[in-house]
C-alpha cells in the first residue's frame, strides 16, 4: 500500500469561503490527471513550470458554442481571435474546426497567412495596421475592419494606387449600457459618426463595404449587452439597404464572452455566474432576426470569440518551493509560477488545486511566485491544503491571455503541451534558454573583450 504522505498537525481558525449555489465548500478535490495523463508524469518529462493544453476540451468547448449559435441562426461563422492565444497548434486546431482568423497587427496577420489561412478568411482588425499591411491585406483579399477616418483615407489613396477595391467593413462602438463605455476603437453610432463613415464608404465607390464590427468589451457578465448590439448593428445595416439598396454580407458581433473564471471581489465563482454560450446566442440571433433586415438578406452572423473557447483547455502545472509564515502569522506558499507566467491572475481568483489527494486540512494562505517582486502575488487568499516543498499543484483555466501575455522576466518561459483527444502528449512550444534570450542581443566592439 502506498504510504500516505505526512501532513503536520495544526489549529484550525475556523473561517467561511465563499459561497457558491450549492452552499459552501468543504472538499478540496485534486487534480491528478489532464485528459488521462497523469499530472506527475508531465511534470517529470517536461519540467515545472508547464503549460498544458487539452485539445479535446477546445474541440468540445468550439462545438458548444458553434451548436449555439448554428442552431438558431442560418449562417454563423468563427474567427480565432489571434491574440487570446497565438501558439500556431492552438490555431490550428481552432482552423480545422471551421474558424477563421482575426488578427489585430502586421506580426498575427502574418502569423494566419503562415498557418495557411488564405487572405480571404482574415479578419484585420485594431487601431495600427501599417500601410504595408493594408495593401498586403488588400492584396489578400482579407476583410479590412476600419477602425478611425485616417485609416479609411489611407485606404482609399492604397486602393487608388493598386486599382483594387478594399474588402472593408466598419468597427462601431456605441453604449451598451455597460460603464465605462469602450468608445476608442471604431466609430460611434449614437453621435453619427459611424453613419458619416459609412456614407463616406458608399460615394467613394473606392471599397466594397462587406460588413459591420462591433466588439464592445471582454468578460461581459450579460448578454442583454449584446443584444443591444446587434440592434444597433442592424439598425446600420437597414440604413444602407433603405439609401443605398445595399446589402451587406456580414455582421461580425467580435468577441467578449466571459469565461468561467471567478473575477476578484466577484461574490459568486464565475461557474455560477457566467452567462452560457446558448445565452450569448439568444441574445444576438433575437436581435438580428427580429430587426428590419429583410429576411432574404440576412447577412453571415460572424463571432470573434477567443477567451470563452480556450481559456478551460488550458492548464499551468507547477511545484511549492517552500511555505512560510508572515510576520502576522499568515500561512503563504512560495510557488514557481509566477505573475510573470500568470498575467491573469492580476484579476482573476484562479483556482489551484493540488496534484495529489490531500486530506481535508486547510488554512488561508498566500500563493506567492518566485520572483523576487512584490507584486509577484499569485492569490492574496485562499483556503488551500497543506502542500510541502516539492508538491505539484495545477492552477486550471488559465487557456487565454497567458500564453501571448507573458513576460521574459527573471526567469524564463516554460515548456507548452498540447494533449490530443487519444491522451498522447506533444510539445507545441519549446522552453526559452539563455540561448533563446542571447541569440537577439548584440555586443558593440568596444565591449567585446571580456574583462576580469
Ligand atoms: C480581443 C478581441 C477579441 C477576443 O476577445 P475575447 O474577450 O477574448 O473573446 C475579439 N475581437 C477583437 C476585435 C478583439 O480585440
Amino acid at each position: 500500500m502506498e504510504k500516505i504522505a505526512f501532513e503536520r498537525p495544526f489549529i484550525k481558525k475556523l473561517s467561511a469561503g465563499m459561497p457558491s449555489k450549492f452552499g459552501m465548500k468543504t472538499e478540496i478535490k485534486p487534480v491528478t490527471h489532464i485528459d488521462d495523463v497523469a499530472v506527475e508524469e508531465l511534470i517529470q518529462k517536461y519540467g515545472s513550470p508547464l503549460f498544458v493544453i487539452s485539445e479535446k476540451t477546445m474541440r468540445e468547448t468550439y462545438q458548444e458554442a458553434y451548436r449555439a449559435f448554428s442552431t438558431r441562426y442560418p449562417k454563423v461563422q468563427f474567427a480565432w481571435s489571434y491574440k487570446t492565444n497565438y501558439l500556431d497548434a492552438v490555431c490550428r486546431v481552432f482552423h480545422q474546426e471551421g474558424s477563421w482568423a482575426e488578427v489585430v497587427s502586421g506580426f498575427e496577420f502574418d502569423k494566419a497567412l503562415a498557418n495557411g489561412i488564405p487572405g480571404n478568411k482574415i479578419l484585420f482588425n485594431g487601431p495600427d495596421k501599417p500601410e504595408e499591411y493594408l495593401k498586403k491585406a488588400i492584396e489578400q483579399k482579407a476583410y479590412i475592419h476600419i477602425d478611425h477616418f485616417d485609416e479609411l483615407y489611407t485606404l482609399k489613396q492604397l486602393a487608388a494606387t493598386l486599382k483594387t477595391r478594399p474588402r472593408v467593413a466598419i468597427r462601431v462602438n456605441m453604449d451598451v449600457g455597460i460603464y465605462p463605455k469602450w468608445d476608442r476603437f471604431g466609430f460611434n453610432y449614437e453621435n453619427g459618426e459611424a453613419w458619416d463613415a459609412l456614407n463616406r464608404i458608399m460615394i467613394s465607390e473606392s471599397f466594397e463595404l462587406e460588413g459591420l464590427h462591433a466588439h464592445i468589451g471582454t468578460y461581459m457578465m450579460t448578454t442583454e449587452a449584446y443584444g443591444i448590439a446587434a440592434a444597433k448593428l442592424a439598425d446600420l445595416a437597414t440604413g444602407l439597404e433603405r439609401k443605398y439598396g445595399h446589402v451587406i454580407k456580414y455582421i461580425d458581433m467580435g468577441g467578449g464572452f466571459a469565461s468561467k473564471n471567478t473575477l476578484k471581489g466577484a461574490y459568486l465563482p464565475g461557474t455560477d455566474t457566467a452567462p452560457s454560450f446558448d445565452e450569448y446566442a439568444e441574445a444576438i440571433t433575437s436581435a438580428l432576426i427580429n430587426s428590419g433586415i429583410k429576411p432574404e438578406n440576412l447577412p453571415m452572423l460572424i463571432l470573434e470569440t477567443g477567451r470563452a473557447l480556450i481559456d478551460d483547455a488550458g492548464y499551468l502545472l507547477g511545484t511549492v518551493i517552500a511555505n512560510k509564515r508572515l510576520s502576522s502569522g499568515y500561512r503563504s506558499t512560495i510557488v514557481d509560477v509566477g505573475v510573470n507566467l500568470l498575467f491573469t491572475s492580476f484579476w482573476y481568483e484562479h483556482q489551484i488545486s493540488p496534484a495529489r489527494p490531500t486530506t481535508q486540512h486547510t488554512e488561508e494562505t498566500a500563493v506567492f511566485g518566485p520572483l523576487c517582486m512584490n507584486i509577484d502575488v499569485i492569490r492574496e487568499s485562499m483556503v488551500f491544503p497543506l502542500l510541502k516543498t516539492g508538491d505539484r499543484f495545477v492552477i486550471s483555466r488559465i487557456g487565454a491571455y497567458n500564453m501571448t501575455q507573458w513576460m521574459q522576466f527573471i526567469t524564463l518561459r516554460p515548456n507548452v503541451v498540447m494533449i490530443d483527444p487519444e491522451s498522447k502528449v506533444h510539445l507545441i512550444r519549446e522552453k526559452e534558454s539563455l540561448e533563446t534570450i542571447r541569440q537577439q542581443e548584440r555586443i558593440p566592439g568596444h565591449l567585446q573583450a571580456k574583462k576580469q
